[in-house]
């Protein structure tokens, strides 16, 4: 009766893969046998899945992710109908997919708990059974487990295809993105996913403090925006409205209802958000110019239409915390954060393609207060790493020198005491690197 199930799982930012549930699973294998691609909702975003390059891909957002297809025994929780979950501040949360064997495993042995960290470094955990809790070992935070029952059940695996329980890519990561050079990545069929993948896999579950270990966290932005066309991001974004106004297109300067001055055309569109109208092409035009990654940010008034991804080339983010205190934030411990990025060569979205870059000051340390506030500042900092808004690539502004990666638009604050404007106490500079995120679209409501 019960035989090996398959279970396609997407990876997340933390290096950890995940679980579809069974409907979507199925469906995605399904896909996979007749080469084909899915849509599909998983928790209210709508996703397009490409069983054959592996990818996931935000119909919304364009931001895409890589999946995997594994082959679990019948003895399997998955195949026994089971999930594990623990509990954020309010919703379960599923376990990764190989932490949910591993828990599950012990359970059937009848352990009374179980140290993730002793095979996990970086997860302070201990599970106890007794009383379904998982705690931290450092800061003794626990929080409520639970295992359930899955709604429906996994296919079997009964084509012959080969399993393709994926290798470490980590290794591959790396050649494959110094062999990326100007042209797309996705043209490779393998690269998308590869690039895809954390050049250094980081275990974190979520960015609750309670639960990052002290020793400080590590999270791998991709290492390149995957493309969403103009005429995409036009629809997604714009809509067509008559053009007799004769007001002035702020782009090219023109009135509406005459030819833009990025070609002939005289359509008119409106953004959605901010409702400013321009020419068709002279909107298609500065999409065009920018990361094309989905967003269109209004020429007028700067409105964000979709989620703004930045050139941030890949590489690593960590942090960690000391009891030092900034001036100005006494009672309260230091967050050191380290960005680190390899030099490499450019990509199809920076300045000169297929040129080197060199990474002058790397790895870059920044500071912020260990308190409410500075933590929340981190947090986001951590989502605006994510989506590569951190650093760019280009001319230095205060060296002069080109082909560098500098500063983004956040300020950092490099030094951990008094060192003019790069250091503390500045009782404003939590604020204005707030109001700096917020204006990249990253503030506290991102989720
Ligand atoms: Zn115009
Ligand atoms: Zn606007």
């Amino acid at each position: 009766m019960s035989s090996d199930i398959v279970v396609w799982e997407w990876l997340e930012d933390n290096g950890l893969f995940f679980a579809y549930e069974p409907k979507t699973s199925n469906e995605i294998e399904k896909a996979s046998n007749s080469h084909s691609t899915v849509s599909v909702d998983v928790r209210h975003m709508r996703y397009v899945i490409d069983p054959n390059t592996k990818q996931q891909t935000n119909r919304d957002t364009g931001m895409t992710r890589q999946i995997r297809r594994t082959v679990l025994p019948c003895t399997s929780a998955f195949a026994r109908g089971l999930k594990w979950e623990w509990q954020d501040h309010r919703p379960w949360r599923p376990y990764a997919a190989e932490l949910v064997e591993e828990i599950d495993e012990a359970h059937q042995r009848g352990d009374n708990t179980l140290n993730l960290s002793l095979k996990h470094a970086d997860m302070p955990y201990e599970i106890d059974f007794r009383n379904m809790t998982q705690v931290n070992i450092q800061t003794h935070y626990w929080r409520s487990i639970r295992t359930q029952h899955l709604s429906g059940s996994y296919a079997s695996n009964v084509t012959t295809l080969p399993s393709s329980v994926p290798s470490p890519s980590s290794s591959l990561s790396k050649s494959a993105q110094s062999f990326a050079g100007p042209s797309q990545a996705s043209v490779a069929p393998q690269s998308g996913s590869v690039i895809g993948a954390s050049s250094q896999p980081m275990r974190r579950k979520s960015v609750a403090w309670k639960d990052c270990p002290h020793g400080g966290i590590s999270s791998s932005a991709n290492s390149q925006t995957q493309n969403v066309s103009v005429s995409e991001a036009m629809s997604l974004h714009t809509q067509k409205v008559e053009n007799g106004s004769t007001e002035v297109c702020a782009v090219c300067q023109n009135n509406l209802d005459q030819q833009s001055g990025f070609g002939n055309g005289t359509d008119v569109v409106e953004l959605n958000k901010c409702k400013h109208t321009f020419h068709l092409e002279c909107i298609e035009a500065t999409y065009s110019h920018g990361v094309k990654g989905g967003c269109i940010v209004c020429p007028y008034c700067n409105t964000l239409h979709g989620i703004k991804t930045g050139d941030q080339p890949a590489g690593t983010m960590t942090y960690s915390r000391s009891h030092y205190s900034l001036p100005g934030y006494q009672g309260h411990g230091t967050i050191e954060i380290q960005y680190n990025i390899p030099s490499g060569t450019q990509y199809s979205e920076h300045p000169h393609p297929g040129q080197q870059f060199t990474t002058p000051g790397f790895p870059r340390r920044a500071y912020v207060p260990d308190s409410d506030e500075g933590r929340s500042i981190l947090f986001l900092l951590v989502e605006a790493w994510k989506r590569r808004l951190i650093f760019t690539v280009g001319r230095s502004t205060t060296t002069g020198a080109d082909n560098v990666v500098t500063w983004s638009s956040v300020h950092h604050k490099t030094s951990n005491n008094s060192h003019g404007s790069h250091g503390y106490p500045d009782p404003t500079y939590l604020e204005r690197v707030r109001s700096e995120l917020e204006t990249v679209g990253v503030s506290d409501d991102w989720q």
